[in-house]
């Protein structure tokens, strides 16, 4: 797994959104080495308040795949994901999520709330974080903590061969 190349596609995709307005935030969903959807917040260009990265990436890549089970899937995400979007992860069938920054405040895979690994639902996310920390940090400097890029490579979960 190219977990930088990948993350550097989900970078650009944030940069994109920031560039529009947005929120700094993209993800990118790979399936078989291959980048099957990009998606960017896109929640003031569409009034949608749910148009999270995540979610964008998501319908992009059911739509693509033509079918609702994205199993063996794993998302890039620069900003660790809200419940709404990791909830989506999990409905999804989706396996992997690697992400960039955490988010204190609304994070959903341990900073805010723990919904990625939780013990009381059925379906887990293998989430690795902190790959192109400091890149992201760059672009969202309200989520840039004070360790700085102390911390790459995290990874919690089953562990991940590179
Ligand atoms: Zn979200």
């Amino acid at each position: 797994m190219h977990y930088e190349l990948y993350m550097s596609a989900a970078l650009a995709e944030a940069a994109a959104a920031a560039a529009s307005g947005e929120r700094a935030d993209g993800a990118v969903a790979v399936l078989d080495e291959a980048m099957v959807a990009h998606g960017r917040e896109q929640i003031d260009a569409t009034g949608d308040p749910t148009a999270h990265a995540v979610i964008v990436a998501l319908r992009e890549t059911a739509r693509r795949l033509g079918h609702r089970s994205l199993s063996g899937l794993t998302v890039f995400a620069v900003v660790e994901p809200c419940a709404m979007c990791v909830g989506a992860l999990l409905q999804s069938d989706a396996d992997g999520l690697v992400y960039a920054l955490a988010d204190p405040s609304e994070g959903a895979c341990g900073s805010a709330v723990q919904l990625a690994n939780a013990d009381g639902l059925t379906r887990h996310l293998r989430v690795v974080s902190g790959i192109l920390q400091a890149e992201a940090a760059e672009l969202r400097p309200d989520l840039a903590t004070s360790r700085g890029v102390a911390v790459r490579g995290a990874i919690s979960g089953a562990a991940v061969a590179r």
